[in-house]
């Protein structure tokens, strides 16, 4: 029975990896924030990545007109406030005005929901702290996987795309990244109601193809700021924790990647409590300005 249990994990963590690592995972960099850089992202161990990357400003919205064809679309989009962030060139979450807290950091999961998203997401809303949850298609595909999407989102988490298959986009012909980013954002429709309104391209590479359908699908590019949590000299709750409150590019408006992961999971709290000892405020990333909004 135990064999038999450990058999499923070890088959289960093996899919996980390879979906995950065999096209390579983000990687962490560090983009020195600063607005217009057009700071591109240096793969540090990477076998076979360029990340692409790049800012867009969006234009187009839904959200205001209310009885328009979706009405049923939930409360989150009927009420969202006007921005006062905005993701900049170099990742990072900057406000619009004087007046808004520059000293905050974004947090997003990704690689979700695999086997710990809601548990990240319980922890996070234990905390108090909001987070996006970039997801992959193929982790959609079963009622249960389905479900654990809507709690999350139900629990105030916003759910980005981030791509059917992690596959890596610019090796994938139009047509096959048009499916990559096109069904999430169609799946997640059919399950929360709203689709994403930020893309996350695997490895952070983009094309200029996947760029433009990001702009015609309203969604806002977003790479980040630093991740640690796919390097193995990270991947212990002590390590991922260390680094990731101690990071070089922490600074005002950091945007953390982190995934779906044991360590990572395990962390989490300390992470936040970590940030919020130094000063910074999780975000809601709800503040950030998205197509919707202009
Ligand atoms: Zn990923």
């Amino acid at each position: 029975m135990k064999i038999w249990k450990q058999l499923i994990l070890c088959t289960a963590l093996l899919v996980f990896i390879t979906a995950c690592s065999s096209s390579t995972d983000e990687q962490g960099q560090a983009p020195d924030n600063g607005d217009k850089q057009d700071n591109t992202e240096q793969p540090e161990k990477d076998d076979d990545e360029q990340n692409d990357e790049q800012q867009n400003d969006g234009t187009t919205d839904e959200q205001e007109d209310p009885e328009g064809e979706d009405a049923a679309d939930s409360d989150s989009d009927a009420e969202r406030e006007a921005p006062s962030y905005y993701v900049s060139d170099s990742w990072y979450i900057k406000p619009l005005d004087d007046d808004t807290n520059a000293k905050v950091v974004l947090l997003t999961i990704d690689d979700a929901p695999d086997k710990h998203a809601l548990e990240m997401a319980k922890t996070l809303k234990k905390l108090d702290a909001k987070a996006i949850f970039f997801v992959n298609g193929h982790f959609l595909t079963t009622p249960e996987k389905k479900e654990q999407l809507k709690e999350i989102h139900d629990m105030g988490f916003m759910i980005g795309n981030h791509t059917a298959t992690h596959g890596f986009l610019p090796n994938l012909s139009d047509a096959e990244q048009k499916e990559e980013i096109i069904s999430v954002n169609e799946q997640v429709e059919e399950i929360i109601g709203e689709k994403p309104l930020f893309f996350r391209a695997p490895n952070g590479a983009n094309t200029d193809y996947s760029k433009e359908l990001a702009d015609q699908e309203d969604m806002i590019l977003m790479n980040w700021s630093y991740g640690y949590d796919w390097e193995k000299d990270y991947q212990t709750k002590e390590a991922i924790t260390d680094i990731m409150i101690h990071a070089p590019q922490l600074g005002d408006g950091a945007n953390l990647l982190m995934h779906d992961r044991t360590w990572t999971s395990e962390a989490l709290e300390d992470i936040v409590t970590g940030l919020r000892d130094q000063g910074y405020e999780i975000l809601d990333p709800e503040k950030i300005e998205t197509k919707l909004d202009e």
